[in-house]
């Protein structure tokens, strides 16, 4: 069940330096040495090919298959090692290099899907993360079309997955873009869902195709009553509201027999598979093994 990767070593790595980005004093954020080297590397990396998408399969429990994949950015750096996106995207984010970097996920992604579609694989959908700061360029819904026809793919093939947190930041601009990305046939998934500011009333408003369930609650729905009707009452409330819902963070046994008794299909976790390159992630599609 579980593929065990070189991201498993990543996030070892990840929580021994988790804590010596910033510090703080007099209320002001004085970057250490660290992450100004960082953020130098950071303008070579894209240019010298540093960075790599892996790829995390979403599957359709009721039907036992990958239906869907995540495009997740990292960062192979020629001497720390592999990079997760939590160090660095919020470097890129301050610094814009999110739009190059951005840029680049979309055309990559949509690319490897085209790909894999033409080696007949029955992939329903790509799934690609998105930044505020790219939704406050005037070109974001330019760059998805743009994608999307190199690729030569439709636009349904490509899911959009914004925070709550996105969608309120820049509201204007942010909604436009929105319905139009989504009048063209694009997916959108608001992604961490139920941790935002975001209100329900609100919702139904969005120009939206999926709810991603946080994987906060989930991964405590054994220990605190509360996370499960949290869970419980996301999928409630997407069905009602007609929209898709996936589990992100399915890690258990008992995680995938929550979901499926409540009627969540979709489903996304270390329990299927982690993120893992191209490659690996074809040879998964090709043996099927998902049990
Ligand atoms: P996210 O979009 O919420 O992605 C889900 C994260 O949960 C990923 O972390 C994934 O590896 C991890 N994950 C998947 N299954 C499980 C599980 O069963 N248990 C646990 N504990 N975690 C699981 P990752 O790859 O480190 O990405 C972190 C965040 O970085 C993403 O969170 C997303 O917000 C951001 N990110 C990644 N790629 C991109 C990108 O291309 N562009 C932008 N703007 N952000 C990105
Ligand atoms: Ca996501
Ligand atoms: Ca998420
Ligand atoms: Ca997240």
């Amino acid at each position: 069940t579980l593929i065990k990767n070189a991201d498993a070593a990543m996030y070892k790595s990840k929580e021994i330096s988790g804590n010596s980005y910033h510090f703080f004093r007099a209320g002001m954020d004085v970057r250490t040495i660290e992450s100004i080297k960082l953020e130098n590397d950071l303008y070579k990396a894209l240019e010298q090919e540093e960075l790599v998408i892996y790829y995390q399969p979403q599957i359709d429990y009721s039907e036992k298959r990958i239906v869907g994949v995540e495009a997740l950015l990292r960062w192979n750096h020629p001497t720390r090692g592999m990079i997760a996106p939590d160090q660095f995207i919020p470097i890129a984010e301050e610094t814009a290099l999110i739009i190059p970097i951005g840029e680049w996920v979309l055309k990559e992604a949509c690319l490897q899907l085209k790909s894999w579609l033409e080696q007949g694989y029955a992939l329903s959908s790509m799934s690609v993360n998105l930044s505020a700061r790219q939704f406050e360029q005037n070109n974001l819904f330019a760059l998805v079309q743009n994608a999307l026809s190199e690729a030569g793919l439709l636009p349904d093939s490509l899911q959009l997955e914004l925070t709550e947190n996105l969608i309120i930041k820049n509201q204007e601009l942010t909604l436009k873009t929105m319905r139009e990305l989504k009048d063209l046939g694009v997916k959108i998934a608001i992604d961490d869902f139920g941790t935002g500011y975001s209100s329900l009333g609100y919702l139904k408003s969005l120009p939206i195709d999926t709810l991603k369930i946080d994987k906060s609650f989930l991964q405590e729905i054994k220990s605190e009553k509360d996370n499960a009707a949290i869970t419980h009452t996301i999928i409630l409330l997407a069905r009602n509201l007609n929209l898709s819902v996936v589990a992100e963070g399915v890690e258990t046994k008992e995680h995938v027999q929550f979901l499926s008794e409540r009627g969540c299909r979709l489903m996304q976790g270390y329990y299927f598979s982690t993120p893992m390159t191209a490659e690996e992630f074809a040879f998964l599609m090709d043996r099927n093994i998902l049990e």
